[in-house]
């Protein structure tokens, strides 16, 4: 049933023209004017339908839309969408909501990465080469799913629209659910031949080389989002996100907390008691750090601002070093009696 045909218009009639058209025509056949004539009298309900939809832009819009004349297919099977109190329901449903935002292909999937990186790499901030196994886009048709010299139709199964509306039995009552057409995946067209190398789907298994920036001061547990990183979507929708796990090693000498650095080392009992300077390698320049006269065992010592970047700031946590008093274990008969002399004080 198509409303344009049984007004007698064309598509691109103006509304003073299908108003013209379905004046002359209820008219014509009026069940006055054909009494005790069933044929008639159905004609003059499909005209007074028609001019229903055709009249009332939004209806005429979402009519223009379905693009073949028996409508989007219902699972309530072959019910007259436009028949009965239906009609507006059924507009919402389609066009409540997201009107203009017809799902289409949803972009592809996010992709989850772990790496492993050493706590020096952490302190600088590194850029990583990972290869990651994926959907990619199919080179043949260029994402497409069509095969060469095609293009796509409009699907058949939702008659373009992308959503076909089921008429569910529920405890509250018939309801109209509108679900994303099987066929078309909601993009409303279909390829009229598929690609033969990703049989229509415009991705294929594949992997890409990806270059991970990954900033200074990273800490294990931390994502990075990587957009349009993930796997190719369908159709040549867009990819999605790629998210990088990072895990950072443990290191031989430092112990990360939080931002800070923690370090021990050993000075001899001389220079814990004289005081002394001592020299810190570190994963850049190194440190000196002033051992004071008569440190305590174990005592710790913080050096401002020699810890971990802060992430994405330009500050930096501390360096604490815990001093451990070397006490020698084995002297000789001379030193013997340097303690000696010592002890008398
Ligand atoms: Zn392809």
């Amino acid at each position: 049933m198509d409303y344009y045909q049984i007004l007698g218009v064309s598509k691109n009639a103006s509304p003073e023209e299908i108003k013209k058209a379905y004046r002359s025509l209820s008219k014509e056949w009026h069940p006055d004017k054909h009494k005790g004539d069933k044929a008639a009298e159905e004609k003059y309900k499909q005209i007074n339908r028609a001019y229903e939809a055709l009249s009332d832009p939004k209806k005429k819009q979402a009519y223009d839309q379905f693009g073949n004349e028996d409508g989007p297919q219902f699972g309530g099977g072959g019910q007259n969408p436009f028949g009965g109190g239906g009609f507006s329901d059924i507009f919402e449903t389609f066009f409540g909501g997201n009107r203009g935002g017809r799902s289409r292909d949803e972009r592809g999937r996010d992709a989850e990465v772990a790496i492993e990186i050493t706590l020096e790499e952490s302190f600088h901030g590194i850029t990583k080469t990972i290869r990651l196994r994926k959907f990619v886009a199919c080179e043949t048709c260029k994402g497409s799913g069509d095969a060469e010299g095609s293009s796509k139709v409009t699907c058949k199964t939702c008659g373009g629209t992308g959503q076909v509306v089921r008429t569910v039995q529920s405890f509250f009552g018939t309801l109209q659910q509108s679900t994303l057409c099987d066929a078309c995946h909601g993009a409303g067209k279909v390829s009229e031949k598929p690609c033969n190398t990703c049989a229509g789907e415009g991705h294929v298994q594949g992997s890409e080389e990806i270059s991970v920036e990954v900033p200074a001061g990273i800490d294990t547990d931390q994502r990075l989002r990587i957009r349009g990183k993930g796997e190719a979507g369908r159709h040549g929708a867009p990819a999605g996100d790629l998210y990088v796990e990072i895990a950072v090693k443990r290191d031989s000498r430092f112990e990360r907390r939080g931002d800070d650095l923690l370090l021990e080392i050993a000075v001899p009992v001389t220079d814990a008691v004289l005081g002394e300077e001592a020299t810190i390698k570190t994963f850049e320049d190194p440190v000196t750090l002033k051992i004071p006269a008569g440190t305590q065992p174990k005592q710790i010592l913080r050096v401002k601002g020699k810890g971990m970047p802060v992430l994405n700031t330009s500050r930096r946590g501390d360096l604490y070093v815990t001093v451990n008093v070397e006490v020698p274990t084995r002297i000789g008969r001379d030193e013997r009696k340097l303690w000696e002399e010592l002890k008398k004080f």
